[in-house]
Formats: structure tokens, C-alpha cells, sequence
């Protein structure tokens, strides 16, 4: 049964920017997802409709068995809160510290004043810094946000997104704008987590390489349609 149903998706920009053109796909639990494609071909559009950060013009969105496209107010927010998502500019509060920036993600779960106070639950601050560990950020716990390198950032941002112990985590282009060596490092991690939490990932690159080494499944999409939906070894060099 899939976790996500995603049915005759459409997204139109204005009058005529036809985002994405009426898209259909099935994803399964534990599945470790890559979309692919040029830019400007829908990628972040439909990856953004998921959880509704960008509103579909028509279509359906399925998602543990509720439609996210009929939601809103404190339903919508139920149901994001079981959605990760990991951003290309890792959307950190750069004057906070590592941590408080991991627990950041489950401020939705908890009273707002007790977030203020930075009353987090004591499993969550536990949880917190095993997942920082996990990705090596242990000595910069207390560092600023904005101090520390991309590549870190985004780990960050990956300990943030697990933390909300999510069921689907969601990437748009998170390593467009690391060099090589974070970039893959990010992935690793990135991998190794979901694997380990059986979650599953979509993830969105524009680098056909990455797809091939940690995918299980590769999407490709092109003007706002799937071009190619299948394993790695069944995507053929010509792309
Ligand atoms: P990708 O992630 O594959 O680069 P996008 O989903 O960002 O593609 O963009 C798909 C199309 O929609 C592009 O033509 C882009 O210019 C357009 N687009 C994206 N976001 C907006 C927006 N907020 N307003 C208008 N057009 C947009
Ligand atoms: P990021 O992926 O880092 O969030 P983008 O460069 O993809 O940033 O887009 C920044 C913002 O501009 C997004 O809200 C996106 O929807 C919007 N956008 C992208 N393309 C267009 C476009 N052609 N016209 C209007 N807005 C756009």
C-alpha cells in the first residue's frame, strides 16, 4: 500500500506556466526516491505541492491516507508535521546554536510557550544530540548556526527534518550548492538515515550521478511530466 498517491497532478503559475502538466505516482514505504531533470522542469514544484508549501491547480495528493490537497488550518499542520523537509538553502536560524536549531523542527509538536522558554522534552534533547553525533556535528553542538559550512548546515538541517520523526522526508535540491566532497558526504548521511529509520525519501537533484548511487528508484521529469520512472540500472546514458 502506498505511503503517497500522488494523482493527475497540475500546476499552473499565473495565466500560463504550466509547472507541472499531470503527474501520477505510487510511493512505498521505505522507498529512497530521486528525481531527476533539467532546471526549470517542475522538480521543486512537485516535491513543494506534497506538503502543500506550493498549492496544485488540480489533482490529488494522498498522503497516510488523507488528502492534503482538501486541508487546511490545524489539519494541514497535523499532517505536515509527519512530513521532513530538507531545503537547498537549509533554512537555519543562523544566530541560534546547532541544537536549538535541531529541536526547531518539533517546535510544532510542542506548546509555543514552552518552546520559548526552551522547555524541550528531555528525550527530544537526547534524541537530538545522538542524531548530531550520527553526523559528526558532537563538538559544535553549542555553535552558531551561521559559523558553521554548508555541508554542516545541511547535516543540521537532516538532524532537524529526523527529529520531527517524520514518515516522509522531503528534499529539494539539498546539495545544489555544496562542492563535491560535502555534497556526497551529505548524501551519505542522508542515505544512511532513512535507511536506517526505514523512512521514506524524495529527493530532488539535478545530479544524474547521486541518483544512480543511492537511489532506488529514479524519476525523471521534464516540462511538468515523468519522462522515466524506474531502478537505477534501467536509466539509459542518454540521459
Ligand atoms: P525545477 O525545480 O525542476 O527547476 P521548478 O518547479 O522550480 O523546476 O519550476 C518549474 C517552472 O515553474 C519553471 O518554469 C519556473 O520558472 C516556474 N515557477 C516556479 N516557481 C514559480 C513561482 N513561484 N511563480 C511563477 N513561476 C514559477
Ligand atoms: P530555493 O529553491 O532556494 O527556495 P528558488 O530559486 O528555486 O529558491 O526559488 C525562490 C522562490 O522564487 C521560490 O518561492 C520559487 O517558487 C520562486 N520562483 C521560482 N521561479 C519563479 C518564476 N519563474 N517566477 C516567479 N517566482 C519564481
Amino acid at each position: 500500500k502506498p505511503l503517497l498517491s500522488i494523482k493527475n497532478l497540475v500546476k499552473v503559475y499565473g495565466k500560463e506556466t504550466r509547472a507541472l502538466n499531470g503527474i501520477t505516482l505510487d510511493f512505498f514505504p521505505g522507498e529512497f526516491i530521486v528525481i531527476i531533470g533539467p532546471s526549470g522542469a517542475g522538480k521543486s514544484t512537485f516535491i513543494r505541492s506534497i506538503n502543500r508549501l506550493v498549492d496544485p491547480t488540480k489533482g490529488e495528493i494522498i498522503f497516510d491516507g488523507q488528502h492534503m490537497e482538501k486541508l487546511s488550518g490545524r489539519k494541514l499542520r497535523k499532517e505536515r508535521s509527519k512530513i521532513g523537509m530538507i531545503f537547498q538553502h537549509y533554512n537555519l536560524v543562523g544566530r541560534t546554536n546547532v541544537i536549538k536549531n535541531v529541536l526547531h523542527g518539533q517546535l510544532s509538536n510542542i506548546p509555543l510557550y514552552k518552546s520559548l522558554l526552551g522547555l524541550y522534552h528531555h528525550e527530544d534533547k537526547k534524541e537530538a544530540v545522538e542524531l548530531l553525533k550520527k553526523v559528526g556535528l558532537e563538538d559544535q553542538i553549542y555553535k552558531r548556526a551561521d559559523e558553521l559550512s554548508g555541508g554542516q548546515m545541511q547535516r543540521v538541517g537532516i538532524c532537524r527534518a529526523i527529529l520531527q520523526r517524520p514518515k516522509l522526508l522531503l528534499a529539494d535540491e539539498p546539495i545544489a550548492s555544496l562542492d563535491p566532497l560535502s555534497a556526497n558526504i551529505v548524501m551519505q548521511q542522508l542515505h544512511t538515515i532513512s535507511q536506517e529509520k526505514k523512512l521514506t525519501c524524495i529527493v530532488n537533484l539535478h545530479q544524474v550521478d547521486y541518483a544512480k548511487k543511492y537511489a532506488t528508484r529514479i524519476i525523471e521529469i521534464k516540462k511538468g511530466l515523468v519522462v522515466f520512472d524506474g531502478a537505477p540500472s534501467q536509466l539509459t546514458d542518454s540521459i
